[in-house]
């Protein structure tokens, strides 16, 4: 098995060592991917030996991502890998979901069962096994959200230093929290994320550190796995669509690749289309795929949203994750706040719960039924990317009707749940349960 990085732009396909710490083509600056050439080509016998692997007790073989790591052949030992069993996440059946969106059945994936809540643990154990590998001490990213609380879990388990660079003023507490409690030097920097990112990257080469952001294609293998277990879950019967958010697009660029790869290796007969769902205010990604000329994604400069998670107006992986829309024959919706709102409080009455960027899904799948896009019996499953308990004060906001969009619109609730302040007194309280 060789394992390469390749330079994404079809026009170079430059080839790098693995080992090489790169983040970029430094021949043309297209985005770098993982190449394999090799692959095991038994399908059988890798499926019989992953369904082994679940009852062995080696944390490797625990790991939702390790247990698939001839999907991800970009290490040469797996000595030093850390895990914290990531992955692992139930496939969920949600018909209370299924009949909002318009659909016989739904079912979600649900990634905020992960060890720090979100999708990122998939991608992070397998950046951070990289940072190792290549002797680095320090890892960093710019993130005010789920990349830095799960980096700052994988590095510090791994024995790394986590330093993480956020706009001043811009935080997430339930998220920031997180990377406070495992350790990570946070700095907050006074300027927008663009800029801090290319402010990270000059400091990187300087000072020895490793960059874990989204860009990283390391990252992107981790995830893949995210849709190798779901194939998995399913006895390898591929649905007819997979939905998910799109914010940074690595998700999308991960999903793609894997399911190509595991087509390419006789894991699945086809593949399932991709539907990827932006926030209106927050919606480059929408509006390139929706546009005549697709050759440049013209970024949002001020991107808005409560959905934190997908409030991104450049997002760095838009090549890869075109090309995997365009080769899934899939689609880009969006939808606004309060759609996602209403679609969050939805799942939340399936006794699920997630985080509103998740939520934007079950919104789009509801516009895609209406368009006759999905129709009402496909096979649909819906990518859930993080936990209910990351963003508690929109769920209150939500339900006591005090949340406002950020245009300052009010958003209904529509399904809100609003908590009743009682005397002690039986039988009001009696009358009031009646
Ligand atoms: C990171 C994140 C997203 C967006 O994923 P991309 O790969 O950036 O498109 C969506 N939801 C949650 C909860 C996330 O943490
Ligand atoms: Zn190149």
């Amino acid at each position: 098995m060789l394992a390469e990085l390749v330079c994404f732009e079809s026009q170079c396909r430059a080839r790098y060592g693995i080992t090489e710490v790169l983040y970029n083509c430094p021949r043309c600056g297209g985005l770098l991917e993982a190449g394999y050439s090799g692959w095991e080509r038994d399908a059988g016998a890798l499926k019989k030996l992953w369904r082994e692997r679940r009852l062995n007790n080696a944390p490797l073989d625990q790991s939702g991502v390790w247990r698939y790591r001839e999907c991800i052949p970009f290490l040469d030992s797996y000595d030093r890998v850390v895990s914290l069993r990531e992955g692992n996440t139930p496939l969920l059946d949600a018909p209370r979901a299924a009949a909002y969106g318009g659909l016989d059945r739904l079912l979600f994936k649900h990634q905020g069962f992960n060890p720090s809540g979100s999708f990122k643990d998939n991608g992070m154990t397998c950046g951070v096994a990289q940072a190792l590998r290549l002797g680095m001490t320090r890892v960093a990213c710019v993130s005010t959200g789920n990349t830095s609380a799960s980096m700052a879990a994988y590095a510090s388990a791994a024995g790394l230093q986590p330093i993480i660079f956020i706009p001043h003023g811009n935080i997430s507490y339930g998220k920031l929290a997180q990377a406070l409690e495992y350790g990570a030097r946070t700095l907050q920097v006074e300027a927008n994320f663009d800029q801090i990112l290319a402010l990270v990257r000059a400091l990187a080469e300087r000072l020895g550190i490793y960059l874990l952001n989204s860009i990283n294609p390391f990252r992107i293998e981790g995830q893949k796995t995210i849709m190798v277990e779901l194939m998995d879950q399913r006895d390898w019967n591929p649905p007819d669509w997979i939905v998910l958010p799109g914010g940074n697009l690595g998700n999308t660029s991960a999903f793609g690749k894997a399911l190509r790869e595991m087509l390419e290796m006789g894991l699945i007969p086809r593949s399932p289309r991709l539907a990827v769902v932006q926030a209106e205010g927050s919606a480059p990604f929408y509006d390139l795929a929706h546009s005549a000329d697709q050759s440049a994604l013209r970024p949002v400069t001020k991107p808005e949203t409560l959905a934190t998670a997908i409030r991104i107006g450049d997002p760095i992986s838009w090549p890869k994750a075109l090309h995997e829309v365009r080769s899934s024959g899939g689609v880009v919706e969006k939808v606004s706040e309060q759609e996602i709102a209403d679609a969050k409080a939805q799942i939340g009455l399936c006794g699920i719960g997630c985080e509103p960027a998740s939520a934007a899904t079950l919104a789009g799948i509801r516009k895609l039924t209406a368009a006759g896009v999905i129709r009402r019996g496909d096979d649909v499953v819906a990518v859930l990317t993080g936990n209910l308990l990351k963003d508690p004060d929109y769920i209150y906001r939500y339900h006591t009707g005090e949340l406002t969009a950020p245009g300052g619109d009010k958003i209904q609730p529509t399904y809100g749940n609003h908590p009743l302040v009682v005397p002690n007194d039986p039988d009001r309280i009696a009358a009031l349960l009646a």
